[in-house]
């Protein structure tokens, strides 16, 4: 017997120096801000007391018939560890609730009651062991769950049973919420609790083994030590540059908050780089890392480190929780991009897209979040937060980036024609236009899907399959009977600066049987400058083969005057912006005029698109332009109406 207590005392000792050292790494690792680090540093005291206790009873139960006072420290004891240890398992249930995201933050929790059901269900855990602590607290009383008979011998009652029970419903609770959430736990929490639950069980089936071997404390103080492992500590889970979480973390704490259906408002702080334009002083000092670095800093005075991760190369998310704070907070972040920040004692502006993102109604996985994330953003939205119907924009972006990457596939392109005309109204030539019939979103217009095709990489086989439809065309002959010359062909001027560009197109035009004469390209000046050089290449080799080639959208933003001079096109195609301006004031109608006259004085031929009235007719004439394309004559048709179109047309 005596030395069983001795053994007893000894796990006693073991079991709280274990706690002790559990709660030394934990200080030192600063492990103390996050609810769920709150909850291991009470479970890690409570177990401690209860070892404590246990120590104290073992070196009493020696002396208790001999003196009062050990008697006394005895009961002491057993009462403290019962209010303490009967509490671990109720503290575990909401320590793991927290770790896989069940719940986030206890606040949070009784400020965001969902349903009925969970209101119930937390009222019921709370009843129960407040009433089991009520039974401990009162038991000098009542005698329920221990006492000490005449012979100051313990003595267990039928309210030790219900404490087991009740702790054993508390286990297995949170061992089905971690089974339940199991695959979207990371390897290290899968592991932890593996090693946390065997060590618990294992001790809990000696001690009922053997009931006078106090394992169970040692055990389950072991158990916690693969807990602080492995779920206290977070290096897999944190960005330690940055002092933030990582991509996974975000991943796994957005998937068990979806997947617990808890709302969330996510922030996403996107693009965040150096502002050219505001800092002309510091080109070429663009250290990303300091930016980014200075931006995490910053996110971490507005929510807990803890709700921030680093999600990808240039983007920040942010989980708030609280979801009637989130637009304030994201305001504010966005209007810090207007000031600049201190990195290394200069002043730098930087820029950023800041979007609000409600989960679940706006995006229902992980997928969709980093879409949102890295999608492409029109420039309205630069400088104020994207919400709501705001990123309805980008819904509509990805489905319509889907309607494109099957629409080859699925045959949902079709080329359109519109014809164009001499200044005499001679049927002259004809754009091929592209049209997108999807099957789900009905048609898509190109100034939609065009930059989608070129982002997505596939702009090159999307212009292949409009030459071909053209020289297909073309090689029936029937368009040149009515009086077509040219078919032309719009080309995307990235693919343009691609190796072997002219070459491919001329084997693929060769291999149709279609006459180069016959087929000319549109091509819009975008390129920088340094660029130039080889897109005359282009042309010229295009050129040879005995293709004609047109400069698109002259006059807006795209084109400038160096095109004009270093391309050697053959018509200039004024947009229409510009026909347009010329009826609307004096100095839109300088524009246009100077410039048909340039290109006359340049020798090259002039074709205003957008022509749709009479009198838009009569000022071209009167200015001396050689080609017209509009609405006046026919809208972009499927190729048996433009047959129809210039057959009638011919026949004029
Ligand atoms: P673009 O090359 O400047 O084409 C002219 C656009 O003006 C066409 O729009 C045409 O339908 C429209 N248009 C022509 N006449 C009038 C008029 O009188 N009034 C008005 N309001 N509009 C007129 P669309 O077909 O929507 O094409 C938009 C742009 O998409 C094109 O601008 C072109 O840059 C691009 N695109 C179209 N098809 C292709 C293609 O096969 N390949 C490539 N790379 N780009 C294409
Ligand atoms: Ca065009
Ligand atoms: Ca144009």
């Amino acid at each position: 017997m005596i030395i069983l207590n001795d053994l007893n005392l000894g796990l006693s000792i073991s079991a709280f120096l274990v706690c002790m050292c559990n709660l030394l790494f934990t200080g030192l690792d600063r492990r103390v801000t996050k609810p769920q680090n709150k909850i291991y540093i009470s479970m890690m005291m409570l177990h401690s007391a209860s070892a404590l206790c246990g120590i104290a009873a073992f070196l009493a139960e020696k002396n208790k018939l001999l003196s009062d006072s050990a008697f006394h420290t005895l009961e002491l004891s057993r009462y403290i560890y019962f209010l303490t240890h009967s509490l671990l398992a109720p503290s575990f249930f909401c320590y793991i609730s927290l770790v896989i995201g069940r719940s986030v933050n206890w606040k949070i929790h009784y400020s965001q009651f969902r349903t009925k059901r969970s209101l119930m269900l937390d009222v019921f855990l709370n009843a129960s062991w407040l009433a089991m602590e009520l039974i401990i607290i009162l038991n000098p009383l009542l005698h329920w769950t221990w006492y000490f008979d005449n012979s100051r011998t313990f003595q267990r009652e039928w309210g030790e049973i219900v404490l087991y029970i009740q702790s054993a419903v508390w286990m297995i609770g949170s061992f089905v919420m971690v089974m339940r959430s199991w695959n979207i736990l990371s390897q290290n929490r899968k592991r932890s609790f593996a090693v946390c639950y065997m060590l618990v069980i294992t001790g809990i089936v000696i001690q009922l083994v053997f009931p006078q071997l106090y394992i169970e404390l040692l055990m389950e103080a072991l158990g916690f030590t693969g807990v602080l492992l492995f779920i206290e500590n977070e290096d897999d889970r944190r960005d330690v540059a940055l002092d933030v979480y990582n991509s996974a973390a975000f991943s796994l704490d957005v998937s068990a908050a979806l997947r617990n259906k808890i709302p969330v408002k996510l922030i996403i702080v996107r693009d965040v780089r150096f502002n050219r334009t505001a800092n002309p002083m510091l080109r070429g000092k663009t250290d990303n890392h300091c930016f980014r670095r200075a931006v995490a800093d910053y996110l971490g005075t507005k929510i807990q480190k803890y709700y921030i991760y680093n999600i990808g190369h240039k983007a920040f998310a942010l989980t708030v929780y609280r979801t009637a704070d989130a637009e304030a907070i994201a305001e504010e972040i966005s209007e810090r991009f207007r000031k600049p920040w201190k990195i290394d004692e200069t002043d730098v502006y930087l820029k950023a897209s800041v979007m609000l993102v409600s989960l679940p109604e706006r995006a229902q996985n992980i997928a969709d979040i980093l879409y949102i994330a890295e999608c492409p953003i029109p420039e309205k939205f630069q400088n104020q937060v994207m919400q709501g119907s705001d990123l309805d924009w980008i819904i509509r972006y990805s489905t319509v980036e889907s309607a494109v990457t099957r629409g080859l596939k699925e045959g949902s392109f079709e080329v359109y024609y519109q014809p164009t005309y001499y200044i005499n109204k001679h049927p002259f030539g004809a754009e091929a236009l592209l049209r997108m019939h999807d099957s789900q979103l009905g048609n898509i217009y190109p100034d939609e899907f065009i930059p989608i095709a070129e982002k997505l990489g596939i702009i090159d086989e999307i212009d292949d399959f409009v030459l071909r439809q053209v020289c297909r065309l073309l090689s029936t002959g029937v368009p040149q009977k009515y009086g077509i010359e040219h078919i032309n062909v719009n080309l995307s001027v990235l693919e343009c600066m691609k190796e072997g560009f002219a070459e491919h197109i001329i084997s693929i035009v060769e291999n149709s049987g279609a006459d180069k004469h016959h087929i000319s390209f549109e091509i819009t000046e975008s390129v920088a400058p340094k660029d130039y050089h080889h897109l005359e290449e282009v042309i010229e080799k295009l050129k040879q083969a005995g293709f004609m080639f047109y400069i698109d959208d002259f006059g807006t933003g795209f084109s400038n005057l160096n095109a004009l001079f270093s391309l050697e096109a053959d018509v200039i195609k004024i947009d229409k912006s510009v026909l347009w301006g010329a009826e609307k004031s004096e100095l839109g109608m300088v524009l246009l005029k100077s410039t048909v006259e340039m290109v006359r004085d340049m020798h090259k031929k002039t074709l205003a698109e957008g022509v749709e009235t009479e009198a838009q007719i009569q000022i071209l004439e009167h200015l001396g332009c050689d080609y017209l394309q509009g609405y006046y004559f026919s809208k972009p048709v499927p190729e048996q109406d433009f047959l129809s179109v210039i057959d009638k047309m011919h026949q004029i």
